[in-house]
């Protein structure tokens, strides 16, 4: 397949992902999701995709029906330490092979010292299996998991990846642990032309998003620019090309992107894998400032989100989560006259839960979030959804009469909060600073 006939059209991939458990839908494969957009980002023209069960023979049949008819195949799944994962004897009579030892020093005594942390009799033969593979492949790492991946030439043109199902280990395997290297080793000619960006933003709908960049959507456009909305905003997700000799992709993809944080200020807040929270601990950082929050219906996610960034122990010192009134009287300072008065979900409240936070904590912000997150108990004047968020900091003291969308449920309440928490700071911060 990659001989010299074909160096004008991109090198091809197929995807397989492994496990009854994905057949039956039980478990939702994001890895296929996530090569795809690997092997498009790398130039290659993604022709499949499969899903196919831990029955015998299933995968060797696969294997043997595409050895010739693209240049890569990746899989995950199957590797794990149970007696339905056989993707190690199914590669291996695809490859005509035996099995053998992981060839890197120490590859079974690391299994043995992870099984003896559990249990104190010897593994069983099918956990050990893990540090095994066909004798014909090269071992792929897995800095996060117990399972080896490896990868092979499975013959007539065809290079054979094969990773653990689980999304972190697959990960490991595929871009620290040599098959990134191996890829690119292999199909470095003119094979990444395209470039990939996504760019995040937060506070406004797909709708008002759209309409300022509206004729970069258009079809033929380059970048092509597709449009998705989740919990934490509306992202762009940009492809680039390269236009002749002129523009390089990256040079078309920053150029396009300039533009489109001029058209959407102040919603843009970051790009690719970025967090919202990592962006505020990065701003609270730069400023050298410190906040601490207190959480009601939020139970604590907002703290969970900061801490989550490595790095937030020097801006995020405190995190209180006072569910019941009287909690909210006793760690926060938070006046009984005024639960009484206006109630736990009110604006009043939300401040002194705020304020509290941030004389308690000695911080420069506190934040504080009371809300309805349902599905019970909401009323008329406050339905499920109402969320006070409440920012005192350095010449600010803010509160929002927040009205979350309540349809998609308790959950979906909690991280709208959350995001739009972590969103006012952002904005207070870049008002600050500038
Ligand atoms: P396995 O390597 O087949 O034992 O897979 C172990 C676990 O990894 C599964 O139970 C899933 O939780 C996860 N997993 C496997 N394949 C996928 C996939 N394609 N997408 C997302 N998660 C997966
Ligand atoms: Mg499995």
């Amino acid at each position: 397949m990659s001989d010299s006939t074909a160096a004008a059209s991109p090198p091809t991939a197929f995807v397989v992902s492994i496990g009854e458990e994905l057949l039956e839908g039980r478990i939702v494969d994001t890895n296929a999701g996530t090569f795809a957009q690997e092997f498009l980002k790398r130039g290659f023209h993604v022709v499949g995709k499969a899903t196919i069960g831990d029955a015998p023979g299933e995968l060797t049949d696969l294997l043997l029906r595409l050895r010739g008819t693209v240049d890569v195949i990746l899989s995950t799944g199957g590797l794990g330490p149970t007696e339905d994962d056989r993707v190690r004897e199914e590669v291996a009579a695809a490859l005509q092979c035996p099995l053998a030892q992981v060839p890197v020093e120490g590859a079974e005594a690391y299994l043995r010292e992870v099984y003896r942390r559990f249990r104190d009799t010897e593994p069983p033969a099918f956990f050990l299996a893990q540090a095994t593979m066909p004798a014909l492949a090269e071992p792929l790492a897995n800095a996060v998991g117990t399972a080896w991946g490896f990868m092979s030439d499975l013959g007539e043109g065809t290079r054979l990846y094969t990773l653990p199902g689980p999304p972190r280990e697959c990960a490991s395997a595929f871009f620290d642990g040599g098959a990134i290297a191996d890829l690119e080793e292999r199909f470095q000619t003119d094979t990444s032309p395209l470039e990939h960006a996504v760019l995040r933003t937060v506070g406004a709908p797909e709708s008002l998003i759209e309409e300022p960049i509206r004729e970069f959507l258009r079809r033929g456009q380059n970048p092509r620019i597709g449009i998705t909305a989740g919990v934490d905003g509306v992202s762009l997700s940009l492809l680039a090309r390269p236009e002749g000799d002129s523009a390089s992709a990256r040079t078309i993809l920053e150029q396009r992107i300039t533009v489109l944080e001029e058209r959407l200020h102040p919603y843009v807040w970051g790009r690719d894998g970025q967090t919202l929270a990592e962006v505020v601990v990065q701003a609270l950082a730069a400023v050298g400032h410190r906040v601490a929050c207190a959480e009601s219906c939020t139970g604590g996610l907002l703290a969970g989100a900061l801490t989550e960034v490595s790095g937030s122990s020097k801006v995020f010192t405190h995190g209180w989560v006072t569910y019941a009134n009287e909690a909210k009287v006793a760690q926060l300072g938070v006046q009984e006259s005024v639960l009484e008065e206006v109630g736990a979900v009110s604006e009043e409240v939300a401040l002194a839960m705020a304020e509290g936070a941030m004389e308690r904590s000695g911080c420069d912000w506190g934040i504080g979030i009371t809300g309805i997150a349902g599905p019970g108990g909401g009323t008329e004047e406050k339905p499920v959804g109402t969320v006070f968020l409440a920012l005192i900091g350095p010449d600010c003291r803010e509160v929002r009469h927040l009205k979350q969308y309540a349809r998609g449920g308790r959950g979906f309440v909690r991280l709208q909060t959350v995001r739009d928490a972590l969103n006012l700071l952002r904005l207070q911060l870049a008002e600050t600073s500038s």
